[in-house]
């Protein structure tokens, strides 16, 4: 049986690897599809949206009050719409630390629009998809605001069950999509795309209609659907989502919101859209382990786990659990590994205050267990390791990884297996 703790690994680990996206499971519409890593700020989705033919509002972007201001000025538009820029959804709805209510706000002066970002910037907004404490706000998107008669919803996104993109769209937009999914789901519509022959005429004109635009408007949106779908496609996209897809009393379809998440497996061929990852919003930890190839997952117990491998990983969490501990975190040191990242990977196991012990557990296949074990050393010597630590190594030269630890004159406590590792960590915190 897996434990709890073992199912939360599981989730961060399979949020790691697989983010799912707008359309959660509870979507009849849709199955959960592959969430990836990368997810840009609604201003350079937009960018690239505005770049091919898809029309959104102006905006400028602002990283202080008084930007804001000059940017409201120099937009000259009847109304200024300002938006707090965090990757989640939801802002309209959301709340800042400084007390401000709304993420998105309508107004026709710019003076306003200094005062409110005065409130956003440098604040947490916390949203229905945020976590409790909210997200920190670093930068504001001033635009040109427009008049919404109509809000509808579209999205692209590759799906898993149909084998390739699909559209799904709902003329009730606007809203959380998994609202309407969940209330009315004949307002759902659907188009499979074949990636290879393309999106057809027919197929965004049936989806313009079914989202309910009528007459030229018709035109109008297919066309905005058609290069919605080709940027997807372009771009190595998972997910395009345009909420609101709306309409304005002058006979425009605009993309108001924008959301696209990307295939991380195309970073080799989408350097520049990759270079503008915003990592400011993952936890520091997280980013620093990336700086040294190494994925770090904390949780909330007290034994840190060093491991090789998403499965050894869970397996750990769940080995610990059984034998009544308690995993803080684990590091994956991946596959072709240096000494320098062994000592990194220390560095930060250890620099949670809650660990109170480590568990090394290490198959060397492709990895050397000597390179492992000089890493250990080298560490627990230049770190001054004060809590215990049991090593676990398997496979590739663990015979000379052996001596290397037995050798060094450090308590390492060395476990036959996994089984005894596990009891050998959790004694020594049971121990203390
Ligand atoms: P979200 O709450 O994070 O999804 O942010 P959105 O960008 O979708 O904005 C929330 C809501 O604000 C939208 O659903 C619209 O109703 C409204 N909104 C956003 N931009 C404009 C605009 O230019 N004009 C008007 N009238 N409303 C807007
Ligand atoms: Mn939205």
């Amino acid at each position: 049986m897996a434990s709890p703790v073992a199912a939360q690994a599981r989730k961060l680990l399979r949020d790691l690897a697989l983010r799912p996206p707008l359309l959660a499971a509870r979507s009849q519409a849709v199955q959960l599809t592959p969430r990836r890593w990368l997810n840009l700020q609604e201003y350079q989705s937009k960018k690239l949206m505005s770049d091919n033919g898809v029309k959104v509002q102006r905006f400028f972007v602002a990283d202080s009050a008084n930007e804001a201001l000059e940017a409201a000025k120099r937009l000259n538009a009847k109304e200024i719409v300002l938006k707090a820029q965090i990757l989640a959804g939801g802002r309209g709805k959301g709340v800042f630390s400084s007390g401000l209510k709304g993420g998105v706000h309508l107004t026709k002066d710019p003076q306003v629009v200094g005062q409110l970002a005065k409130q956003m910037i440098g604040y947490n907004l916390a949203t229905k998809q945020t976590p409790k404490e909210g997200v920190k706000v670093n930068k504001v998107m001033v635009a040109e605001a427009l008049d919404i008669s109509r809000e509808t919803y579209l999205a692209i996104l590759m799906d898993r069950s149909c084998n390739g993109p699909v559209l799904v769209g709902s003329p009730q937009g606007g809203i959380d999509i998994e609202e309407v999914a969940a209330s009315n789901p004949e307002l759902i519509f659907k188009e499979e795309i074949d990636i290879i022959e393309g999106i057809k005429d027919s197929q965004a004109q049936r989806m313009a209609e079914n989202l309910g635009f009528l007459g030229p408007l018709k035109n109008q949106a297919a066309d905005q659907i058609k290069k919605l779908y080709n940027l997807f496609l372009k771009i190595d996209a998972t997910q395009v989502e345009v909420n609101p897809f709306g309409e304005t009393p002058g006979g425009q379809v605009v993309c108001f919101d924008a959301k696209i998440n990307f295939d991380d497996n195309a970073e080799f061929r989408q350097k520049d859209i990759f270079a503008m990852d915003d990592k400011s919003e993952n936890e520091p930890i997280e980013n620093e382990a990336a700086k040294y190839d190494l994925k770090y997952i904390g949780l909330d117990g007290n034994i840190a786990c060093f491991v090789n491998g998403a499965g050894l990983a869970m397996a750990t969490c769940d080995i610990i659990f059984l034998n009544g501990g308690k995993p803080a975190n684990f590091l994956d040191l991946g596959g072709g590994v240096k000494e320098a990242q062994v000592y990194q990977a220390f560095k930060l196991l250890t620099a949670d205050p809650k660990v109170e012990a480590i568990l090394v557990n290490i198959f060397g296949g492709i990895v050397n267990c000597a390179i492992i074990a000089n890493g250990i050393t080298k560490a627990c010597r230049e770190l001054e390791l004060k809590v215990p630590l049991v090593v676990r190594l398997e496979g590739t030269n663990v015979h000379e990884a052996q001596n290397i630890l037995s050798n060094s004159g450090l308590p390492i406590t060395s476990a036959v297996d996994l089984e005894d590792a596990a009891k050998k960590s959790v004694a020594s915190v049971a121990k203390k």
